[in-house]
This record gives structure tokens, C-alpha cells and sequence, in this order.
């Protein structure tokens, strides 16, 4: 294997316990959108059916169709705003949708659409939703067409964010939503995402909560306190040289090294979601020793600046880790962000889940 991710189920099962502990009796839905943010969509939803979840949440109507067509049995929530022939299809799959205007209410109805129906209401995230004054609008006339409203809820745009002005506007959002919602008695209410879980566990609201991120062990751009880390990217060793002379390192030349010094060449570049942005900010594990990035990251390979006391006993084919929690939380780069990060990992990575140590299943792009 060239580069691969290694997910540690029993460590997703441990942050699940660890939310539900956070959150008391509340539904979990679980956030599984963007083939679960680069986990393996399926896989992963298989394992939280398995570990008591029952309701998923997905981006759009065809990730929705794939937990489906996977096997997954479970309500599917779609949280994107939809398209007319996205909400046909999602309904007629039995998913609930998402309504954030007036539109998508009336075309469902006049089209007499069996949809369950969740009202998203805008509370200060400034995407999608109804704006508080046609929140009330839209949850009468669900109630005057009979409607089926299985849920209300809405999104924290800043509560990741460690700021005191983030803070105001999240307390904000959670007392609007309280009002707005407050005797709407519906299946699912809920407003908290992973930063909502995490930093305002005090304020916590609603029957339901909607952990993405924190599931598999992050937040922001680093790993959350309490939680454990679920996925680690991997790489090997695929050259090494120590140089005579000042050596300058990759494209552009950016970077070099001395004399004397060791850089190593690994098999992962930002094809694979090493972005290229990280270049000389971030480090990697070799034998559990950190060893910086140096010169740009390139499409399929990247150098690393080797240690003295590594430059002799590393050999081609050994393991390097370029992404797990502490790394992550490690890179120096403003655009250091775990959702981007994960959700980027290429194609080419595969994906070992295990458990008990164990690898259990190991998903390849390349069918042979
Ligand atoms: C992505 C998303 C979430 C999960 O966000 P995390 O920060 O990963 O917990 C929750 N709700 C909505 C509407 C989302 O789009």
C-alpha cells in the first residue's frame, strides 16, 4: 500500500458515548454528509446502526440513495436546500427533506408529495432556512395542508469558533431558536452541531442533537479534549538521500537543506489530501518522531526533513503518518481546518477500518 486511512471504530464508539453523555436521552443524527467526511459513508453508517444510532443525516438526495443502496436502514435526514426533482425523488425513497421557503412547501403540497418534512429556520447562519418571520408562516401552513412536520431545527454558524464575539452570536442563535420553536412539538428539535455539543453543553436544547465533526475525534483544527482520535492517514518511505551539498527541496524551491542532512521522499502528495498549503508548515511521524515538510508538497509525493538519529535507521517502505489529531492540530497554516482536511482526501487512499486492532475490512478504488 502506497498511502492509506486507518479508522478506529471502537474509538468512534467511544466518542458516540462520550456525545451521549454530553447530551442526556437526545436523538442523535448522525452527520454522515460527504461520504462521511471522507470515511467511507456506508461503512461508517453500518457501524453507528450498530452502535445505536437511528437517524443519519446527508447533504443531498444521492448520498441519501447510496446509505440506502448500502444497506443502511434507518430514517435518512437530506440537509441541503433541494432541487423540485431532488425532493420528487427523496420522497419517493422515503428520505425526510428539508424546506427553507415558502416554494418548497407549496410545490410539495401541489403535488401532493407523502413528504416528512423538517422546517429549517435561519437563526443567524446567514445559508439556507426561513428567516424568523416566516418560520411561524411556514409552520402554519404545514399545519392548514396537512403537512407532515417531522422536525424543526437550525445551524450554529460560529460555535467551533473561540472568540468572545462568536460566543455572543451563538447564545443568540440558541435563545432565538428557543423562542421560535418553543411549544412546536415535533419528532426532531434541535440546533447543536459538533461545536454546540463540545463548548455549550450548559445551553444544550431541543430532543435532538447533530454531531458531524466531533463523531471522529476533531473540532475546528485540532482534536476535542475527551474525545478520541478515529482516523490516521498513512504513507511509506519511497527514497532518501543524504546530500554533500546544500540541496534545495521540490518545486519552486522553497526549502532546502544542508550539507550533510537527510530528506526523505514519501508516497502521499496533495492528490491525496496532503494539501499543498501545509508545504514547510506541518509535520509527520516516522518511528514516532516528528520530522517537518519541507519544499512543496506535489501531486503524488512529498519530501520530509529526516533527524539525525533517524536519517541512518529509516528505510524505504517504512511508515509515515501525515494526519491524525496531534498532527493536524499541529500545522501552522490559517487554512488548517479538519472538515476541509478530511473531506479531502483523495480517492486514492484506501480506507481500513478496524477494530480490536484489528483490521477488518479494507475498501480500495482500484478493483482488482
Ligand atoms: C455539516 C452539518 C452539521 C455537522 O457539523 P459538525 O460541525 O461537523 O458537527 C450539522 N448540521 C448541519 C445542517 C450541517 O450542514
Amino acid at each position: 500500500m502506497r498511502v492509506w486511512l486507518e479508522i478506529d471504530m471502537d474509538n468512534l464508539r467511544y466518542n458516540l458515548e462520550k456525545i451521549r453523555e454530553y447530551c442526556g436521552d437526545r436523538e442523535i443524527i448522525a452527520i454522515v454528509k460527504s461520504n462521511c467526511y471522507g470515511l467511507g459513508a456506508v461503512e461508517m453508517a453500518g457501524k453507528m446502526s450498530d452502535f445505536g444510532v437511528r437517524t443519519f443525516a446527508v447533504a443531498n438526495y444521492e448520498e441519501g440513495l447510496e446509505l440506502l443502496q448500502g444497506g443502511i436502514r434507518a430514517e435518512i435526514l437530506v440537509l441541503g436546500a433541494m432541487f423540485e426533482e431532488e425532493i420528487r425523488a427523496a420522497v419517493e425513497k422515503g428520505f425526510q427533506v428539508s424546506c427553507n421557503t415558502m416554494d418548497e412547501l407549496r410545490f410539495i403540497r401541489e403535488n401532493k408529495l407523502p413528504a416528512k418534512v423538517q422546517l429549517k429556520v435561519d437563526t443567524g447562519m446567514g445559508r439556507v432556512g426561513f428567516t424568523p418571520g416566516e418560520f411561524q408562516r411556514a409552520w402554519e401552513y404545514c399545519r392548514a395542508e396537512k403537512i407532515d412536520v417531522t422536525g424543526v431545527y437550525s445551524h450554529l454558524s460560529s460555535a467551533d469558533v473561540p472568540t468572545e464575539e462568536a460566543r455572543q452570536h451563538t447564545l443568540s442563535q440558541i435563545a432565538l431558536f428557543n423562542e421560535l420553536t418553543e411549544g412546536k412539538d415535533t419528532r426532531y428539535r434541535h440546533i447543536f452541531n459538533s461545536g454546540g455539543i463540545v463548548r455549550y453543553r450548559e445551553y444544550i436544547t431541543g430532543n435532538a442533537v447533530r454531531p458531524g465533526i466531533c463523531m471522529y475525534g476533531m473540532l475546528g483544527n485540532e482534536g476535542v479534549d475527551g474525545f478520541k482520535n478515529v482516523f490516521s492517514m498513512k504513507g511509506r518511505v519511497i527514497y532518501k538521500r543524504t546530500v554533500s551539498e546544500k540541496t534545495y527541496i521540490s518545486y519552486s524551491r522553497t526549502a532546502w537543506i544542508e550539507p550533510g542532512e537527510t530528506f526523505a521522499t514519501i508516497s502521499v502528495g496533495y492528490e491525496d489530501g496532503l494539501r499543498r498549503d501545509f508545504s514547510n508548515k506541518m509535520d509527520v511521524l516516522v518511528h514516532g518522531v516528528k520530522c517537518p515538510v519541507i519544499g512543496n508538497i506535489t501531486m503524488d509525493m512529498s519530501m520530509i526533513k529526516l533527524p539525525a538519529e533517524l536519517a541512518r535507521t529509516t528505510a524505504i517502505g517504512d511508515e509515515v503518518t501525515v494526519y491524525d489529531e496531534e498532527l493536524i492540530g499541529g500545522i501552522k497554516s490559517l487554512s488548517a481546518c479538519s472538515w476541509e482536511i478530511m473531506t479531502g482526501i483523495g480517492r486514492r487512499v484506501y480506507r481500513l477500518y478496524k477494530s480490536g486492532g484489528q483490521v477488518y475490512k479494507t475498501l480500495k478504488w482500484m478493483k482488482e
